[in-house]
């Protein structure tokens, strides 16, 4: 039996950091909102928030978010060269970044949310109808009628696209993905690799264990075969990674995109994106997180004050300089004349692919 409509002034789809952020704000700017949540979080476990993230965190969702996570006092690279180099966070003007736990983090702040007077309802959202003025939407049992509608259903963009957006994307990546329980290192940084298909990164976790990844491209990832064997075959490249990880319990492998792309429109009457919705960057940036709850955020006043235009020019000026970024730093790596990988990435066009 379907519930009878709510009507709010702004119904948000979808429960991880970006929505979490855009809902309370926009409660904060006095609006009724529901966000709509799935109850599916992130698959990996494993994040970094770059120095500065944490005095973000803390202004949206108040001063105690990051009590249960742990400061990451350096980055370790093997990019440019074979060699590691450290960035130490005592020689970063903004300090230490975060290691999260990525599960803890997205319950919280969607329990920040719900605390301030967002109105949470379960179950997977679709789009009844509307058009500019009136919403409605269906999530399980509920029917749910706002002026408003958010979209910040991570990558697959669910609502833009249903409303005519299509995703940009620049190349097609996957990442390969591991978590283990154990962490022999004892090294509490983040650490990447560059390998001639490929790059490597390693986290250690806040409650133990360790995550390790493997970013490729769709066509030079795995084929066939035992997923493991090969992603095992792939660290044994890596001349730092591997002795990070532990490989002596079972393991298990999973497969996420991590491919960038940006909404040819982020906006329009009565609707917005935010988060990897409106834009996945590159797992390279670390900077996925941080912009999400920055973009959730703005749009929160853009909305209450009517100011789209406004929201939209600072969204073309976030790709931009994610653009500019992320071809900086794979114009660093030109140690394999011969890869397909690394000579791709100085070529790369954005593209329309859906
Ligand atoms: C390999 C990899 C490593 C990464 N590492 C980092 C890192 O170190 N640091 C960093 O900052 N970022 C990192 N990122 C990016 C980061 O994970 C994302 O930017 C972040 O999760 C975006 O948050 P979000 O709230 O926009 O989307 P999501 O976290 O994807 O949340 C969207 C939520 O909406 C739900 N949903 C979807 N459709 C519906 C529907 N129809 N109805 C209801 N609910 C729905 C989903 O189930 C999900 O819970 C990484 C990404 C990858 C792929």
């Amino acid at each position: 039996m379907i519930d009878s409509a709510r009507v709010v002034d702004v119904v948000v789809v979808g429960a991880g950091p970006s929505g979490s952020s855009a809902a309370l704000s926009l409660v904060r700017e006095g609006m009724s909102v529901i966000m709509v949540g799935n109850g599916r979080r992130a698959s990996w476990a494993g994040e970094t928030l770059p120095p500065g993230a944490g005095d973000v965190m803390a202004g949206v969702f108040g001063a105690s978010i990051l009590n249960k996570h742990q400061r990451a006092y350096a980055v370790n690279a093997a990019w440019e060269s074979s060699q590691l180099h450290e960035t130490d966070a005592m020689s970063h003007p903004l300090g230490a970044g975060w290691l999260l736990d990525r599960l803890v983090f997205d319950a919280d702040v969607e329990q920040v949310a719900c605390a301030a007077g967002v109105r949470f309802v379960h179950g997977q959202a679709t789009l009844v109808k509307g058009s500019g003025r009136r919403w409605s939407i269906a999530a399980g049992s509920h029917h749910i009628e706002a002026n408003w509608l958010v979209d910040a259903t991570g990558r697959p963009a669910h609502m833009a696209r249903r409303l005519g957006s299509r995703v940009l994307r620049s190349g097609r990546m996957l990442a390969y993905v591991c978590r283990m329980d154990a962490d022999g290192s004892g090294v509490a940084a983040t650490s990447l690799e560059a390998t001639s298909e490929g790059w490597w990164y390693t986290t250690p976790l806040p409650r133990g264990g360790r995550v390790a990844g493997y970013i490729t491209d769709v066509d030079l990832g795995h084929q066939s075969g035992s997923l493991t064997g090969w992603w095992l075959d792939r660290l044994a490249e890596t001349e730092h990674i591997r002795g990070l990880v532990d490989c002596s319990a079972e393991m298990t492998v999973t497969t996420s995109d991590a491919g960038t792309g940006y909404l040819n429109r982020c906006a329009g009457q009565g609707w917005v994106a935010v988060g990897d919705a409106a834009a996945h960057f590159d797992p390279l940036s670390s900077q996925g997180l941080l912009t999400g709850v920055l973009m959730g955020a703005r749009v929160a006043q853009a909305i209450a004050h009517n100011k789209l235009e406004d929201w939209q020019v600072d969204y073309e000026m976030i790709v931009a300089e994610h653009d500019m970024l992320r071809s900086h730093y794979y114009s660093l790596v030109d140690r394999w004349a011969d890869s397909t990988f690394w000579s791709r990435r100085s070529i790369e066009l954005r593209k329309v692919v859906s």
